[in-house]
């Protein structure tokens, strides 16, 4: 049975509450923002069955539903604050779910510097809906944007791409994982907050839709056409003895930065990025919003610029 709400929040989310909560004792939180900053809000909603396997460690399911708002954070050049939190979980859920998810916060917290300003915890029918509204702060018109990238820029990525989704297909019995690392990279992404490349990079947005689709957005976004060498994509170990290039290209959930950097910029960026491995994977050209593929995979596989949609 569902422990009652507020004891549920005294015991599990109160401790997560930071400035501003109010202890989440009154109605709503009051926030302060930070002195000639603006605010940076972002809303990522997590369903268990399509976000996350009702096998995920509640702990890893809650540093996820962080880590994917907090790198849409990073993604704007945002530092974050706090948060909003929702859980809607069916009644039987047992109060060491709440524990364990409550956990997992808590280390993020820690690592990611935010905490919580309130929220709302009900019972639902239907599978574990978890929502999680993050608030970050920027120095006014220094928000990185997915409009900027001109002809001649090149494009790049942070991390290795793929691990994600060659992860879920080894949570889903698809796939041998023996050291745990795709695994670990589809349950814990990695945000990369804190570059600082405002006046560095052109555009810039994370990757959770699948590369081709992401860049076909800053393409879009920027009114410019890209080439993306296949060949010089990033991979991990394991990514690329899975030599699958549909995961690659059209798999979700990594995560990782998607730039565009001006050519005289590059000195600047690789400072910038010194502590976070980059690559550059493709160019900007004049034309239409347009991805080409160059070096492509063999057959069967065929470019598919549609990546993870939801409808
Ligand atoms: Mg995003």
């Amino acid at each position: 049975m569902l422990p009652r709400e507020f004891e549920l929040i005294a015991r599990h989310f109160a401790p997560l509450a930071g400035q501003g909560s109010l202890g989440l004792a009154d109605d709503a939180a009051i926030l302060a923002p930070p002195a000639g900053r603006d605010l940076v809000l972002t809303a990522d909603a997590t369903v268990e069955g399509v976000h996350f396997l009702a096998s995920d460690p509640p702990d890893t399911v809650a540093r996820k539903l962080l880590r994917v708002n907090l790198s849409d954070l990073a993604a704007m050049g945002a530092t974050p604050l706090g948060y909003l939190l929702t859980v809607s979980v069916p009644r039987d859920t047992m109060p060491g779910w709440f524990a364990l998810f409550a956990q997992g916060l808590a280390q993020d917290q820690e690592e990611f510097g935010l905490h919580l300003l309130g929220g709302d915890t009900t019972s639902t029918p239907g599978p574990k809906s978890l929502t999680a509204t993050l608030i970050g702060h920027v120095a006014p018109g220094q928000a990185l944007r997915r409009e900027g990238a001109r002809p001649g820029d090149g494009l790049w990525v942070t991390g290795t791409i793929g691990d994600a989704a060659l992860g879920l297909q080894v949570l889903q019995g698809k796939r041998e994982d023996p050291t745990g690392f795709l695994a670990s990279r589809y349950r814990v992404p990695q945000p990369r907050l804190g570059l600082g490349l405002h006046g560095i990079a052109s555009a810039c947005m994370d990757i959770s839709d699948g590369l081709l689709q992401d860049s076909m957005h800053l393409c879009r976004a920027s009114n410019c056409a890209l080439t993306v060498d296949f060949a010089a994509i990033p991979l991990s170990a394991a990514a690329r003895a899975a030599n699958d290039p549909a995961a690659i290209l059209s798999g979700g959930d990594d995560y990782e930065l998607l730039l565009s950097v001006p050519q005289a910029n590059e000195p600047a960026f690789l400072a910038a990025a010194a502590n976070v491995p980059v690559t550059r994977i493709g160019r900007f050209a004049h034309g239409k919003p347009d991805v080409t593929l160059a070096n492509p995979p063999g057959a069967p596989f065929q470019a598919n610029l549609s990546g993870w949609s939801h409808f």
